[in-house]
């Protein structure tokens, strides 16, 4: 890595440690991406280092246009595809003529029937059978996921979950794709600093926390996808002890 600092180096190493010790302990690892920078991160190392842990990224069927070209530059430039899961099309179907095409502004409950139906079922399907996942979160992200550890048994999937990014600083992740010249979401460079699905996500002022932009109509609290619900963190145990980098 010939333009990036020593310090964003030892970074980048560390997560591949991180990585590796995983695939190692879980033998089948997982990498679910959600196509934000951090994401771009980890599909970088993943596939110049740890190419036996598969990516995948769900297609809720309510993408922004920007997300699919992304998706076809880093098919690319890797040349491997990311595995995309789809939500169960009876299931939303169902949900979509009871509770309207955009039900999911009129309350909490059918916002997260939506994104059951079209993230967290997709996302159940592609974990089962691993022993890991692994995620892009980071300290810096919210409240809730400053209470992340690198290790986590997922009680709702039944694996355990693998941050390998949470002590990186947005700077770092910026720092890292523009010193590797590689491809981002079209949306970063419009204000969008965290992007989902586009009739649930909008541009952040300046200042304002990161993930505002997200379900901003809910109250902080309730803003998560249920692939990261909000809930008092215990770590696993065991922990691997090459795994604590
Ligand atoms: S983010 Fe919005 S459109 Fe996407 S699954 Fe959740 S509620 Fe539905």
């Amino acid at each position: 890595m010939p333009d990036i600092s020593k310090e964003l180096r030892l970074r980048a190493e560390a997560t591949t440690a991180q990585l590796r010790a995983a695939l190692a302990a879980y033998k089948s690892v997982c990498y679910a991406s959600s196509l934000g920078p951090e994401s771009i991160v980890l599909t970088d190392l993943i596939c110049g280092e740890v190419p036996q842990i598969g990516i995948f990224s769900i297609d809720t069927g309510r993408l922004f246009p920007e997300t699919h070209e992304l998706i076809e530059k880093l098919q690319a430039r890797y040349g491997r595809r990311l595995r995309m899961y789809h939500p169960d099309a009876l299931a939303l179907e169902s949900w979509v003529d009871e509770n309207g095409v955009n039900g999911f502004r009129d309350s909490v409950e059918q916002r997260h029937g939506c994104c059951g139906i079209r993230k967290v079922q997709p996302f159940r399907r592609a974990v089962a059978g691993h022993g890991a996942w692994v995620t892009g979160i980071r300290r810096g992200h919210s409240a809730s996921r400053a209470l992340a550890a690198p290790v986590e048994w997922d009680p709702m999937y039944n694996l355990y979950k693998l941050s390998p990014l949470l002590d990186w600083s947005e700077k770092d992740i910026w720092d890292y794709l523009k010193a590797k010249d590689l491809p981002y979401h079209a949306l970063h460079d419009r204000g969008y600093p965290s992007i989902g699905c586009a009739p649930c996500t909008r541009a952040t002022r300046p200042g304002q926390d990161p993930r505002a932009g997200r379900w901003w109509w809910e109250r902080t609290e309730s803003r998560e996808c249920g692939l990261h619900p909000r809930r008092e963190v215990a770590i696993a145990a065991p922990v691997p002890e090459n795994m604590m980098v």
